[in-house]
């Protein structure tokens, strides 16, 4: 398994809605194991093929704390939502950076695990929020574009000076 490279901001891949995953064989299978060692790797609850600088329909998530609910999502889509939440909630994609999104409390997608079968799954409060922050993002969207313009540019600024910091250590 190998820890994967995290592309920054400026990366268009993380900008462009992704292609659906048709080829379940061996390469897949690696890239699986290696997101989610790189998820675990830097903490994080959800990771996106797309922040790995891959451009196909696949997620990775797991939001408990002793690594026991690895969710494959391959080709996902929301078929039901329902509720409202404002989870403060960050991105591996911009370290440093948190802010609450409206979202739908309760969503159910339908996806493909990793072997191609497809499930359906419920999911209520962080997992909900962990659903739709990473179905987002294989539709090339990221969570600060939700936010007012005023907002994403205090976000930015606050990546910004951690970035500095994080290049100082
Ligand atoms: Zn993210």
């Amino acid at each position: 398994m190998a820890i994967l490279h995290l592309v920054p901001e400026s990366n268009p891949v993380l900008r462009t809605p992704t292609k659906a995953v048709t080829d379940f064989g061996e390469s897949l299978q690696t890239t699986i194991d290696d997101m989610f060692e790189t998820m675990y790797e830097v903490r994080g609850a959800g990771l996106a093929a797309t922040q790995v600088g891959l451009d196909i329909r696949l997620a990775v998530i797991d939001v408990t704390a002793d690594k026991s609910q690895q969710l494959v999502l391959i080709n996902p889509e929301i078929i039901e939502s329902s509720g409202s939440q404002k989870m403060e909630m960050g991105c591996l994609s911009l370290p440093g950076c948190w802010a609450a999104i409206k979202r739908s409390g309760w969503v159910k997608i339908r996806a493909q695990d990793r072997r191609g079968e497809i499930y359906e799954m419920e999911g209520e409060g962080i997992l909900a929020e962990a659903f739709q922050h990473e179905i987002d993002h294989l539709d090339g969207v990221l969570f600060i574009d939700k936010l007012s313009s005023l907002k994403q540019k205090m976000v930015r600024q606050r990546a910004k000076k951690v970035l500095k910091r994080q290049s100082r250590d």
